[in-house]
């Protein structure tokens, strides 16, 4: 099958108001410039250096999404152009961001990454490190950078009902962080395997890679 007619495929499956982040990690320029032809604009990648590398050599219309975990001191390289960062899970890196968001003179769309897997390599924050983050005043003062939701990966297993569990857990924070929190909107979660039942479980964002470029 053809980069083109994955991504048809999957379109067609995706509810309107759900948002398709392509994820073409450790793939060449040519494969994202078949997906681009085909009318995808919005990217994920997982280093920042090689998003860097991809956001030069491509057409500058496209939304690259850093869905990787950040180190901090790597920031600096995606914040003249990231469009929204997934994977953020503490005050130290969201005050880097907001801080290279200001030298750049914009405001930095983020996520935060809750972990919801068992599984100990899984990043994130548990949903009281979560609400202790939003209520602290040194977020209150970060003006450059605007929370517009919540990521989370699923234990990496067979079990449809641990995966189900896991996405439900989510979507419960993602409706109190809501509440809480006038810019969220956003649940990124679902990857190739799972993104079916995680759309049933109120995702709005699918990150998929494989079933789009092919294996790694
Ligand atoms: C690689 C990756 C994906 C895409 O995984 P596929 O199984 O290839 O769809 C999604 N999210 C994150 C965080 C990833 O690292």
């Amino acid at each position: 099958m053809s980069i083109q007619s994955n991504l048809n495929t999957i379109k067609t499956s995706l509810p309107e108001k759900v948002t398709l982040v392509a994820v073409s990690k450790t793939k060449p320029v040519s494969d994202l410039m078949q997906a681009y032809e085909a009318g995808q604009r919005i990217f994920g990648e997982n280093k920042i250096q090689e998003m860097a590398e991809k956001w030069e050599q491509m057409p500058k219309d496209i939304q690259w999404h850093m869905i990787g975990h950040v180190q901090t001191n790597k920031v600096k390289f995606m914040a003249p152009f990231v469009s929204l960062i997934h994977g953020v899970d503490s005050l130290k890196l969201m005050q880097e961001i907001n801080k290279q968001a200001l030298k750049n003179n914009r405001i930095i769309d983020c996520l935060l990454q809750i972990y919801i897997a068992e599984e100990e390599s899984k990043f994130g924050l548990d949903e009281n490190e979560l609400n202790e983050l939003l209520s602290s005043s040194e977020f209150k003062e970060m003006k450059n950078i605007r929370i517009l939701g919540l990521m989370g990966m699923a234990t990496f297993t067979e079990d449809q009902n641990q995966i189900k569990k896991e996405f439900l857990q989510l979507k419960s924070i993602f409706d109190s962080t809501k509440n809480k929190l006038e810019s969220v909107s956003t649940l990124s979660m679902g990857m190739s395997g799972d993104y079916l039942l995680a759309i049933e479980c109120g995702s709005t964002m699918v990150r998929i890679g494989s079933s789009i470029f092919g294996g790694r």
